[in-house]
């Protein structure tokens, strides 16, 4: 049978020790793969490429499509990058898969019974990377959703859990605050959750999301959220568990898709032989499963928990009661080596039947175009005084047009009516509206307003358009207003 190329790199630190088992591991059992080795972490930080990767690696990735990788030691400060999101960003791999399951008794777990997958979104959000200083007070951090991004992702939850044999998708959203952007993200989840219906469903509110899930993790089967609450969630996820250094973790695309443990490169053990590859060898089996090898996936699995039942156990996770051996990183391997072909006893053998979610590729609807229309500006001043002052002053560049309607300082409207009581930056978004309401303005009206602000001595900062689209409303109000 035909080989798969993929693409391998053994990272820092503890990398090379666990890449190497894990590779046995799935040499031993038969997976019908060609391994292409880049260089990727320290070495390349260090000859200056602040990627952490170097430009003829791409080939390979692009090339293979398929990404096995150790973890890597990030170097701090010096402008260098973060080389996962540079990889997630530029492969375009927007699902961060993460199954999260204890192994009780043979792992100490808080909560025993915990099998929950979170999905999260792995490109947009407050992780655009898009911040700016606006005076000498506020800093602000665009959070962008979009509603190709929410469907590729909310997609996908449902598909895994279709292929996995899943019940529930629970979407965590903030949409109670967040109307706009996680309001789509919610929106679009009961959307495409019509498409599924053998799949239960549910929303939660991050916040108590969050807790339900530290202390109810067995309710939850498959999460689907966005970028930054899953990057919270997942390590909560992981936390109960007890087993954060045996998580492994798949980052997909629609062309290309990433490997790897969930933990890093543990350079406090590099180099002593006792690393616990887990980690990486789960994200492999996740691997093979995604390239159509779920016979060896499920083999390796198999062996794998059924070695963890006999007490074979690496340092981390040793406990005298439950413990048979203590064994080094090659000696784990080995292990489950000779257990190639063993189904465990305790634990309930996994079968990859389903194969990989089907791809999705191509499968975001197109958004059609809504007849917009421009009402208004926000106007953002770096400024300092207060309020009613504000107001007063800027009653007179009102005209042609736009009138002032509104003034609120980090959201809280402050004017008209406001409170001395609310505490007030040196940043203010200051609302001009057509006089008529939901009457349109032009861009040459919105220009010539900027003018008069400006020549009345007022230093703006950023501005916001207000529009409609067919008709809705497309921005928040004032807290207040
Ligand atoms: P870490 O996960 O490397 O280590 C945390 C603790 O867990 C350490 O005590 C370590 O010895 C232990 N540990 C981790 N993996 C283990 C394993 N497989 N077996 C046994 N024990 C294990 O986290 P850290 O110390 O915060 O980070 C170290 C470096 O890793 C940093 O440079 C960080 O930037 C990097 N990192 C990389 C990735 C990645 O490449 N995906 C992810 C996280 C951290």
């Amino acid at each position: 049978m035909q080989r798969v190329p993929i693409t391998v790199a053994y990272g820092d630190g503890i990398g090379p020790e666990i890449m190497t088992a894990t590779l046995r591991v799935l040499d031993a059992a038969g997976a019908r793969i060609d391994p292409e080795v880049i260089e990727i972490g320290e070495a390349v930080y260090t000859r200056g490429q602040t990627a952490g990767i170097a430009p003829e690696s791409w080939a390979s990735l692009r090339r293979t499509k398929v990404f096995l990788k150790s973890p890597i030691t990030t170097p701090q400060g010096g402008g260098f990058k973060s080389l996962n999101v540079t990889v997630r960003k530029t492969l375009g791999l927007y699902a961060n898969v993460r199954p999260c399951v204890s192994f009780a008794p043979y792992v100490k777990s808080l909560h025993p019974k915990v099998d929950v997958v979170i999905v999260r979104e792995n490109e947009e959000d407050l992780y655009a990377g898009i911040e700016h200083r606006q005076s000498d007070e506020v800093y602000q951090c665009l959070k962008l959703v979009s509603r190709p991004g929410c469907e590729k992702i909310v997609r996908y939850a449902f598909e895994f859990a279709r292929a996995n044999g899943r019940k529930k998708v629970t979407c965590m959203t903030k949409d109670n605050i967040m109307k706009l952007t996680d309001g789509l993200f919610h929106k679009v989840f009961d959307e495409v959750a019509t498409e599924y219906p053998e799949i239960a469903t549910q929303h939660m509110i991050i916040d108590i999301g969050a807790a339900r899930l530290a202390t109810r993790p067995e309710d939850f089967d498959v999460i689907v959220t966005l970028n930054l609450y899953g990057d919270i969630i997942s390590d909560i996820a992981a936390e109960v568990t007890g087993s954060v250094g045996l998580g492994g973790s798949s980052n997909i695309g629609d062309q290309c898709a990433m490997f790897e443990a969930v933990h890093g490169s543990a350079p406090d053990i590099a180099g002593q032989g006792i690393a616990n590859p887990s980690g990486l060898l789960l994200a492999a089996v996740m691997m093979l499963v995604h390239i159509g090898q779920g016979d060896v996936a499920e083999k390796i699995h198999n062996a794998w928990l059924t070695t963890l039942e006999d007490g074979v156990h690496t340092g981390d996770i040793f406990h005298e009661k439950v413990s048979e051996v203590q064994v080094g990183t090659a000696g784990f391997a080995d292990a489950v080596i000779e257990r190639l072909g063993r189904r465990p006893k305790h634990f309930t053998p996994v079968a990859y039947a389903g194969g990989a979610p089907v791809a999705v590729a191509g499968r975001v609807s197109v958004t059609k175009p809504a007849h917009k229309v421009l009402t208004g500006i926000d106007v953002f001043l770096h400024w300092r005084g207060m309020a009613a002052a504000l107001g007063e002053s800027l009653r007179a560049v009102d005209g042609d047009g736009l009138a002032l309607t509104m003034i609120s300082n980090r959201g809280v409207k402050v004017w008209p009516g406001g409170l001395p009581e609310t505490f007030c930056t040196d940043h203010w978004r200051c609302r001009f509206e057509s006089p008529v309401k939901g009457g349109s303005v032009t861009l040459s009206q919105v220009l010539s307003l900027l003018m008069r602000v400006g020549n009345a001595g007022f230093d703006f900062v950023k501005t916001e358009h207000l529009y409609t689209f067919d008709g809705v409303t497309g921005f928040s109000l004032g807290q207040g207003q």
